[in-house]
């Protein structure tokens, strides 16, 4: 079975100046070990030249939070995947919750993006994960794999073990509750079983983030889960303490 290394990464959402940014790397970048697991800081756009300067002689790696599907054309307000990687940014993450929930981000523009991302270089982050309603109603499972099938409905399957899932459940995002150790590994491996069904080789390999209220406190039980690969982390990703000692309890 091929090694996959653990990724740490940190969504910060519409946080961080450049000039905070610049403090939270100054800060947090000199502790970022030689190997162990895989740093990636997600900063919004225009943090995003600074952050790969800052990163240049660091593992730390550097990843958009969000891109456009084609490569130029009148979109007005928006940025390219081939934009991205002249910047050297080294990944995307795709169809967080909050861009479905309040920009119309769809599983059909999704089915897009993760393709043309690839294309470009750049890592796809895809975020996929049910709301509380839809737990409750025992629909996560559905919901998983119809999200699964169409997002990466154009992916190639010699390319699919380079996208990385992050398993976000909406109840737990930013709200404190994260998921159960069980909650969580239950919806990771049905996830890995659902990349089985179309290459065996890429589910072994594919990397699978939990996300959804992870802290220094509960990282380690979270990420030591057998079909669990790291986490995405939101708040707790904002303070370059609490985010190192996540780092930490992945090591
Ligand atoms: C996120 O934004 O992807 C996230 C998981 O946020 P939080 O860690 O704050 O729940």
């Amino acid at each position: 079975m091929p090694e996959r290394v653990p990724i740490l990464a940190a969504n910060w959402k519409m946080h961080k100046t450049i000039e905070e940014t610049e403090r939270f790397l100054a800060d947090f970048l000199p502790g970022v070990a030689e190997s162990g697991p895989e740093v990636v800081i997600c900063p919004p756009f225009l943090s995003l030249q600074t952050a790969v300067e800052r990163c240049a002689e660091s593992r730390a790696r550097v990843s958009a939070q969000n891109v456009h599907e084609e490569d130029n054309g009148a979109f007005t307000g928006e940025v390219s995947p081939p934009m991205l990687a002249e910047l050297g940014v080294d990944g995307v993450i795709l169809g967080h919750s909050e861009r479905r929930q309040y920009f119309g981000e769809s599983d059909k523009a999704l089915a897009r993006k993760v393709p043309a991302a690839l294309e470009a270089g750049l890592e796809p982050i895809l975020c996929i994960g049910e709301n509380e309603a839809q737990r409750e109603s025992d629909e996560t499972e559905g919901i998983l794999t119809r999200q699964i099938e169409a997002d990466l409905s154009q992916v190639p399957e010699d390319r699919l073990a380079e996208v990385v899932i992050a398993y976000e459940p909406i109840w737990a995002i930013g709200t404190g509750h994260t998921a159960t150790p069980e909650q969580a590994q239950e919806a990771c491996a049905l996830i890995r079983g659902l990349i089985e069904i179309r290459s065996g080789e890429a589910a072994a390999a594919i990397r699978i983030l939990y996300g959804g209220s992870v802290k220094p406190g509960n990282a380690a039980e979270l990420i030591a889960l057998p079909d669990v690969d790291g986490a995405l982390v939101g708040g707790a990703s904002l303070d370059p303490g609490d985010f190192a000692a996540i780092v930490e309890a992945a090591a």
